[in-house]
């Protein structure tokens, strides 16, 4: 919406006469509708004169809608990399232009128009747009822009990339996350490059390199359902996961559903437009293999039963939690030695069911023995 209240055409060419305007900043202060006749006979010849004098300094905005090429080459040059199709851009830009342009404003009485940071974002937009085939989109562009009109520089930020997939384990002694730097816990430090995690093989540097080769980005975030011992092995249909991926440059890329990381073999891979909020719930078919100190009584074993279709509780991160096993089978396969298959809740400390106190009821418990957890794989992780 435009008003202009009672702007008397003699105020118009004064204001004309008096202050130095390009035809950008008089297009944009002065939509010709709203325009009387002898005024846009002055606009017209401000217009003009505008365009011959262009070494005459706008008073609002100095020209600099005439010196836009290098900070939209900038943006050419940087957006160039990345896969787009709607953006997004945002100007930093001196007061004193929109001090001047209230100014102007103020004198002719307008209000509605176009203010010069909007003039300057619809002509970078449209000249944007042209050139790169894209649309300007205020919600969830692909791509946002930001430019400093003051050094011509601008950033751009690209929009995550949400994956899914499921990963299976194969080989023992490879640790599902990154670990944190011990010299600096996390900080970062010289030790770990001031990543505060050290650049050792885990599922997690598999499958981030992998990602991060795909889609080029900067760095991933994943979501994991569940966790495993470095030890373990995850087999089946694999451990769920979610990945996001920060700042990518590729974001067209057409992920095939399989892929072999050596060691770490990925499924069911796809893009998500957003990632699940909060936890996730899911069960765990288990194989634990016990070791115990003294020989395995078999009358004994028999109370493993009542763990069945019952609930173990545990502290976790000062809450007490209550997490159900489903199933339990076992097998004593030699005098200190047992196999057990656990179909549980996601989230049950393995290791501590087995050899804690910290899990009630627990086996060591149970067995009257004292037991250790020698290894468990997961066979199978339901969502
Ligand atoms: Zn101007
Ligand atoms: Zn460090």
């Amino acid at each position: 919406m435009c008003f202009l209240k009672n702007v008397k055409t003699d105020s118009i060419s004064n204001i004309l006469r008096n202050y130095d305007l390009c035809s950008y900043c008089i297009n944009r202060l002065m939509p010709k509708n709203f325009i009387k006749k002898d005024s846009l006979q002055i606009r017209k010849k401000q217009f003009k004169k505008a365009k011959k004098e262009l070494i005459k300094k706008c008073f609002i905005c100095k020209n600099i809608f005439e010196k836009l090429n290098p900070v939209l080459n900038n943006i050419y040059e940087k957006t160039s990399n990345y896969d787009f199709k709607t953006f997004q851009i945002g100007i930093t830009l001196q007061p004193s232009f929109l001090d001047r342009d209230d100014f102007i404003r103020s004198k002719l009485k307008i209000h509605g128009t176009e203010n010069i940071k909007f003039g300057i974002l619809t002509e970078l937009s449209k000249k944007i747009s042209q050139r790169t085939c894209s649309v300007r989109e205020i919600n969830e562009p692909d791509l946002f822009i930001e430019v400093i009109l003051k050094d011509e520089s601008c950033t751009i930020r690209s929009k995550p990339v949400f994956v899914y997939g499921r990963y299976n384990k194969t080989v023992r002694n490879l640790p599902q996350k990154k670990n944190i730097c011990k010299k600096c816990s996390g900080i970062g430090c010289h030790n770990c490059g001031f990543n505060g995690v050290l650049n050792e093989i885990s599922v997690e540097s598999k499958i981030s390199n992998f990602l991060k080769s795909k889609f080029e980005c900067s760095t991933i975030k994943i979501n994991w359902i569940g966790g495993e011992d470095q030890y373990s092995l995850v087999l089946g249909n694999g451990r769920p996961f979610f990945a996001k991926l920060n700042n990518p440059k590729k974001r067209n890329y057409v992920l095939r559903k399989k892929s072999d990381q050596r060691g770490i073999y990925l499924s069911e891979l796809k893009k998500l437009k957003h990632q699940p909020k909060g936890f996730i719930p899911f069960k765990s078919e288990v194989d634990i293999t016990v070791i115990s100190k003294s020989p395995i009584n078999l009358s004994k074993l028999k109370k493993l039963k009542i763990l069945e279709k019952n609930q173990v509780q545990f502290v976790s991160k000062g809450k007490m939690i209550s997490k159900k096993i489903y199933h339990i089978n076992y097998k004593k396969v030699g005098n200190n030695t047992l196999n057990l298959n656990l179909l549980l809740d996601g989230g049950i400390p393995i290791k501590s069911l087995i050899e804690t106190n910290d899990v009630t009821p627990n086996i060591s418990h149970l067995l009257e023995n004292i037991c250790r957890c020698k290894k468990f794989d997961f066979k199978r992780i339901l969502i």
